[in-house]
């Protein structure tokens, strides 16, 4: 027993229902689908660096989850009686980044990854249970930093292209900044690693990658294993966040054969967001990522295809169908499409942005940044809700925190609940009429240079980060010439397209949400005129699910 890590150690406590026990009648329930086996000592259940696992109920005994066994041997929890192992990627399928090790003998209940994730699809009570447990398992890891490690340089664009990747889809990981750790420095030269390899990724199972792509890491983790498209689906939908979810979702649950692609990660745009209050059914507010992570899990329990990355380029109608090209050569086709894409963050027009996004300029503000700036200086650009929304977020755990508007009335373009909560935090500064004229600092941000719009007095503030969120423009490049759109890009839709973009209907109308081409529509903040809202992306999302039933019936 000397070897197995986590002897002595007290079983961990739940966390915000991290860690919950299961009643006799679920442990029945389980014995139902799973099998009864015994455990011993040292016995390792699945270790990290798997493609996959099973689901483990200990009727008796405990179970260590180590992070490096039979190395590192970092005790992440230790289960007893009635709890259970495992933790999102048991339901996504990714790969395994911790060690499950009995720790004390005992009975368990083992049920195979394919019966748990339809057990999670059919029994609401053990269903809510497993999914807010390891909903929080996840937050705790990624706090924790536990999986992959990249190792890089906080300059390198790569090694911020690599920590958004993870950062957006979810995934644990570590970092070391090659700017100040020397160990990981010399580590590297060990292993005969140069800077122009750098960054490094090193897998859990040791061994490491230099410089991989986001394609590259997702397929070595799991992130897309849906194997091939069918040669043509029903529904295509390009795009998924909060929109092209509800699309995929709906469309996957009315029997549709159905195909989500997004470019970065699930969840889009909300899943940056650190607080979601006005999303119906949330009366405490829901995390951006959580959101995401609950639609992904119940698409897919309908059957949808979710594939990430996978960046649309080009779109073109075939015979009868439609074929979207992505990157990389793949083409997906589809009897009808859903334009899903969303739009990006403006950026300030100011000289050597580039250079401090990533380190200073942030386009998002979610724990990860928050970290980044824990106790610094920091300003917010933007007066609409999202901007509102991270200044409360980002006042609890920064040194000093101001929000900066162009004009004199917060109220104009922010939500009455927002204003209320920044007017009463006294961590939060409103500085109006101001706008940033220039970003100052060697290796990072340091101090930022603000005008007065009514005097033009120009002053420096000092800022280790600003964040920026003041309006976005649409990801519609790779629709140009293909579907009609309006001065500022956006897809137009139903009643709104004119009349000289309806040649492609010969003499019928489009539907609602339908664009210049018969079969492929336009739905969330893509959609011109649309309100920029979870609520209404995923309500659009769905409709469109409705309308493309209408089309193929015609
Ligand atoms: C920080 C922040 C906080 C917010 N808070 C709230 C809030 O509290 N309440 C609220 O109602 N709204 C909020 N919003 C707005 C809300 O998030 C958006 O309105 C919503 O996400 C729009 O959904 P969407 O699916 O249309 O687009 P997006 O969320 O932008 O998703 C579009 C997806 O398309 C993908 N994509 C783009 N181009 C391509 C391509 N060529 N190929 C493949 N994929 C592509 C992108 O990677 C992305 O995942 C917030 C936004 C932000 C940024």
């Amino acid at each position: 027993m000397a070897d197995v890590p986590g002897i002595g150690l007290p079983e961990t406590g739940d966390n915000h229902g991290a860690f919950p026990r299961l009643t006799d009648e679920q442990l029945d329930v389980l014995r139902g689908i799973g099998t009864r086996r015994t455990a011993q000592p040292g016995e390792v259940l699945f270790r990290e660096g798997d493609d996959s696992y099973d689901f483990f109920a200990i009727e008796e005994g405990s179970i260590a989850i180590v992070q490096g066994y039979g190395g590192e041997n970092r005790v992440i929890a230790v289960h007893g009686a009635h709890r259970f192992t495992g933790e999102l990627n048991l339901l996504t399928g990714t790969g395994v980044y911790l060690t499950a090790v009995v720790r004390e003998p005992g009975t368990l209940i083992e049920i195979a990854a394919d019966d748990l994730r339809e057990l999670v699809a059919e029994n609401e009570e053990l269903s809510n249970l497993i999914m807010r447990a390891y909903l929080q398992r996840r937050e705790i890891l990624i706090g924790m930093g536990t999986g992959l490690k990249i190792i890089g340089s906080r300059f390198s664009p790569d090694t911020r292209r690599l920590r958004e990747f993870l950062t957006r889809n979810r995934l644990p990981y570590r970092w070391r900044d090659l700017e100040d750790d020397t160990e990981a420095e010399e580590f590297l030269r060990g292993l005969g690693v140069t800077p122009a390899e750098t960054p490094v990724v090193i897998w859990t199972r040791g061994d490491l990658s230099r410089n991989p792509s986001n394609a590259e890491v997702a397929a070595r983790i799991g992130l897309s294993s849906v194997g091939p498209p069918p040669p043509l689906c029903d529904l295509v939908v390009i795009g998924a966040g909060p929109a092209g979810l509800s699309a995929a979702l709906y469309g996957a649950s009315e029997g549709l054969d159905t195909q989500a692609v997004d470019e970065v990660a699930l969840g889009g745009q909300a899943s940056t967001s650190s607080r979601i209050e006005n999303y119906l059914g949330f009366p405490a507010g829901i995390s951006g990522s959580e959101l995401a992570e609950r639609a992904a899990v119940q698409a897919r329990k309908f059957g949808a295809r979710l594939v990430v990355p996978g960046v649309a380029v080009g779109l073109e109608q075939e015979d009868g169908h439609y074929a979207v090209a992505l990157a990389g050569g793949e083409v997906v086709r589809g009897r009808t499409l859903i334009v899903a894409t969303g739009a990006q963050y403006n950026k300030l027009d100011v000289p050597d942005l580039e250079r401090f996004e990533g380190v200073g300029v942030y386009y998002a503000a979610t724990p990860a940044e928050a970290r980044l700036c824990e106790d610094d200086p920091v300003l917010i650009v933007g007066g609409g809700n999202s901007a509102g929304q991270a200044a409360i977020f980002l006042s609890r755990t920064t040194g000093s925190c101001h929000l900066m508007i162009r004009g004199g009335d917060l109220g104009k373009s922010m939500s009455r609940y927002l204003v209320d909560q920044i007017e009463r935090d006294e961590r939060l500064g409103v500085m109006q009429h101001t706008e940033v004229r220039e970003l100052r600092g060697d290796d990072g941000l340091e101090a930022v240079v603000v005008q007065d719009t009514r005097t033009g007095e120009r002053r420096e503030l000092p800022a280790k980060a600003l964040f920026v969120f003041i309006g976005a423009s649409p990801h519609t490049d790779w629709l140009r010439g293909q579907v009609a759109l309006d001065d500022k890009s956006f897809v137009l839709a139903g009643r709104d397209l004119p009349e000289d973009a309806l040649d492609a209907y010969a003499g019928d109308r489009p539907l609602f949400l339908e664009t210049s081409r018969p079969g492929v529509f336009a739905v969330g903040d893509v959609h011109a005129g649309s309100i920029k809202r979870v609520a209404s992306a995923v309500g659009e999302g769905s409709m469109a699910v409705r309308l493309v039933h209408q089309r193929l019936a015609r």
